[in-house]
């Protein structure tokens, strides 16, 4: 008896085994690994939806296995690589295999499910069962149903007298669309129209139409409708005299986007071309090196990926490339497409999940040579890997936040190594860690010191705000600052002033009182959704409507402490009346388009001041661009974390890095109030090494990565005391599994200790080499499964981003 093993999507219970399922004969050829199938699951008529991990000609079970049900897909959704890849990434995040699945593919092929109350056995005659079902054997639960029936509900689960069943909800394959075509060539159709009756004119002119339109078959039906008014009947006729067929298509959503002229390769410098060289020579002995190209701001970098991915396409393979995040480079990702063109997929988060699952299509089906996308991209289905390049290789939004905490740079490694093609992490200012491994020989370093056409670094000054001259000034802008924004106005240059800040969102608070409008289930702020026009809570999704009088005190001066961006602004307008300033910041960027279509303007020049947050810092390269200002260079260095200092020095250094890339000298002026801080001192010469030594001295003083692994749990609950009991209680388990030399810390609660309705606390372990510490994690996992359904949740963290 043909078995299938299946990795079950329950929605009420996460588990990592896989359940065996019998394959009946009539679906043997079907079911092969990688298709997703539909189950039952426990009891009842329970339907859910798994994926098929292996297939074996019998079971070491010897009770009955239930069937296979449905077999989803035609062709496997997961390739074999994708397989492996699942287990890995489950077992290195400590996250479900079903959750790791999910994650590699686009949204649309998740299982929707239906929920549907039933009785439990031996209470299909209660008197209170009946009276909720109305006398039906099942009432399904919708987001209509109403409160007051989901606590009967809730109260009959409680009593054990219902059970809530799951069963998937089939969706219509809306991606389909109707087309036609023909299988005459042009000969063929002349030949046809000579026979056509002369009276029959519609069908004279679709015949013109497919010889004109032979090259775009096929069409689709709506479009021959809508665009050129060819009616059905008139197809349908055509039909009948052979002269074309209706099939289904696939339709394309192609992520609409300027074109950007097709560019040839530059001539190389010789650095370039010895990074260029080394990493083609992997590719063509199939390596599966780690190449770190540790290259200045303006070196060139992005060349070096070009002519790197054409070697791959000329071996006959194929490229995938990580930038941070697409919609803050759009100048990287149209130099990708201007050099590769239909070639190129892009993968990104404004992508409808419709977009996302035809771009998915195209890799998946090999249309597609080079993927260009954002963490998520990793999992991109390009078959025969030649090479895999991760720009700006040190930024934080690599790591996933939620289940599965993956970091792109791992899961690349992984898929490097399977494919045996080198990877390449390229930075102005790397990851400690990665700079580390390359100390080590782990990664091969590839030093680009020079800028094209030996462009000088910019020219930096750091400006101390302490002292009287500048904490004189009324404003946030010293006068070095006003006065070399005045030169820079006065030679039609262009400016960036950026606004270091903390986080990204805009709360309402109360200038007479101080009330701040928090979520009444999390201990955050509320921010503004423009879109939405409401206040919302980002853990909880809370929302609701903007007060116009400060519920705390009834004063009407409740209003937005935005980003600051906007004061800022005021300023500039203030001190430079006739100065063009574009900002740009959450709520100049949150239509769909709005980033690129800033980024456009300012590099024609229809602006002189490009005013901005973070987002303003990274790979953007506008050759006007002469001066840099910071206004508050130490926010990031506040932060309560040990890699504030890392990133202040990328922040600092990547900035600085957008003035003078072209033949103008750029100038760049830093305010501070930590004039002598390290972070902000190496930043100003542009001096990773000298940053590098300094912060892997303090790291090694205070046992941070990478000089350990560091290992965050948390443990939430709705009862803040029950959350406290279950920490010591997990780090009893860890201390039983942890040698004398990890250091273990915590239990505390969370900077933000209270999010939906629950208490937040974390462990963390820092930790050389600890064998059994990954099976007690596991096992902690596994065993906390139970206690999920008492309130208790635990996430566990590898090397997290963030510790708050
Ligand atoms: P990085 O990513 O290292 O900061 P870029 O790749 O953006 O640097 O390159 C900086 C500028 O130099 C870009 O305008 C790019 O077009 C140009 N450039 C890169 N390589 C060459 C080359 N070999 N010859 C001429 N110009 C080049
Ligand atoms: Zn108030
Ligand atoms: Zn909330």
């Amino acid at each position: 008896m043909a078995v299938a093993e299946v990795i079950v999507d329950v929605p009420t219970m996460q588990t990592n085994r896989p359940f065996e399922y019998e394959i009946p004969d009539s679906l043997v050829e079907v079911v092969i690994p990688g298709v997703r199938v539909e189950v039952g699951f426990g009891k009842g008529k329970r339907k859910v939806q798994g994926f098929v991990m292996e297939v074996r000609d019998h079971s070491d079970f010897t009770g009955k296995l239930k069937p296979i049900e449905r077999v989803i897909d035609v062709k496997p959704v997961l390739s074999q690589e994708m397989i492996k890849l699942s287990y890995w990434l489950a077992d290195t995040t400590y996250a479900f295999q079903i959750s790791c699945l999910q994650t590699m593919l686009p949204n649309v092929m998740r299982a929707k499910y239906k929920q549907f109350v039933v009785a439990s056995e031996g209470f299909e005659n209660d008197a209170d069962v009946k009276k909720l079902l109305d006398n039906q054997l099942t009432l399904e639960i919708t987001k209509d149903t109403e409160e007051q029936t989901l606590r009967k509900i809730a109260k009959l689960k409680r009593a054990h007298k219902i059970d809530i069943e799951y069963v998937v909800e089939n969706q219509a394959n809306s991606l389909t669309r109707q087309a036609i075509t023909t299988d005459l060539n042009t000969d063929q159709l002349l030949e046809a129209k000579d026979k056509l009756r002369s009276n029959a004119k519609a069908q004279h002119n679709l015949v013109d139409f497919l010889l004109s339109h032979h090259d775009d078959l096929p069409i689709e039906v709506s479009n021959l409708e809508n665009q050129f008014k060819i009616t059905r009947a008139t197809l349908k006729t055509a039909e009948k005299n052979n002269l074309l067929k209706f099939i289904e298509i696939t339709k394309r959503r192609k992520p609409v986007g300027i074109n950007p002229e097709r560019t040839s390769n530059l001539e190389l410098t010789e650095e370039q071309s010895t990074a260029v060289k080394d990493i083609s020579d992997s590719i063509v002995d199939d390596k599966s090196d780690t190449f770190l190209i540790e290259g200045v701001t303006g070196s060139g970098k992005t060349e070096v990926y070009l002519q790197s991915i054409q070697k791959a396409l000329e071996q006959g393979k194929t490229a995938l490339m990580l930038v941070p995040e697409i919609s803050l480079t759009p100048q990287m990702v149209n130099r990708v497409i201007g050099r590769f063109g239909d070639q190129v997929a892009v993968l990104h988060s404004g992508l409808s999940s419709g977009e996302r699952y035809d771009e998915w299509s195209r890799i998946e089906n090999g249309s597609v040579k080079v993927v260009v996308g954002a963490r998520s991209a990793v999992f991109a289905p390009l078959d025969n890997i030649g090479l895999i390049i991760i720009d700006e290789e040190h930024e934080a939004s690599y790591k996933q936040d939620d289940n599965p905490r993956y970091h792109a740079r791992d899961v690349a490694k992984w898929r490097a190594d399977y494919n045996n093609c080198p990877l390449v992490l390229g930075s102005a200012t790397p990851s400690l860690e990665s700079r580390a491994r390359a100390q080590k020989g782990v990664y091969k370093l590839i030093n680009m010191t020079k800028r094209i056409n030996n462009h000088a670094l910019p020219h930096v000054q750091i400006v101390d705000m302490r002292n009287a001259e500048n904490s004189a000034v009324k404003g946030d802008f010293s006068p070095l600052l006003q006065d070399n924004l005045w030169r820079v106005l006065k030679r039609k240059e262009q400016a960036i002033v950026l606004l270091n800040r903390r986080g990204y969102s805009s709360f309402l608070m109360c200038r007479e009182c101080g009330f701040v409008l928090k979520c009444p289930n999390c201990d955050v702020s509320l921010t503004y959704h423009k879109n939405l026009g409401k206040m919302k809570c980002h853990y909880c999704g809370h929302e609701e409507n903007v007060p116009h009088i400060c519920p705390n005190c009834k004063s009407k001066k409740i209003g937005f402490y935005g980003t600051g961006t906007e004061n800022i602004e005021k300023q500039l307008n203030e001190i430079y009346p006739d100065a063009r300033v574009l900002r740009m910041d959450v709520d100049t960027t949150r239509r769909k388009g709005s980033h690129a279509a800033l980024i456009e303007k300012f590099s024609k020049h229809e602006a002189d001041i490009l005013l901005g947050t973070q987002m303003i810092a990274k790979g953007l390269d506008f050759p006007n661009v002469t001066l840099v200002g910071v206004i508050n260079a130490d926010t990031t260095l506040s932060i309560s974390d040990y890699r504030a200092s890392e990133r202040t020095f990328q922040l600092l250094t990547q900035v600085s890095g957008r003035a003078g890339r072209a033949e103008k000298e750029g100038h760049v002026i830093i305010q501070t109030y930590n004039p002598d801080h390290y972070a902000i001192k190496d930043a100003a010469m542009q001096d990773y090494e000298t940053f590098y030594k300094q912060e892997m001295y303090l790291r090694h003083q205070s046992g941070y990565t990478p000089y350990y692994f560091t290992t965050l749990i948390s443990v939430s609950h709705q009862i803040e005391s029950q959350a406290l009991k279950q920490s010591f209680w997990l780090k009893k388990q860890l201390q039983t599994a942890l040698s004398d030399k990890a250091i273990l810390l915590g239990p505390s609660p969370t900077m933000i200790a209270r999010k939906q309705n629950k208490y937040f606390y974390q462990i963390i372990v820092k930790y050389k080499h600890e064998p059994e510490l990954h099976e007690k994690l596991m096992e902690i996992l596994n065993d906390t499964q139970g206690e999920a359904r008492r309130g208790f949740s635990i996430a566990i963290d590898n090397e997290p981003q963030h510790i708050d």
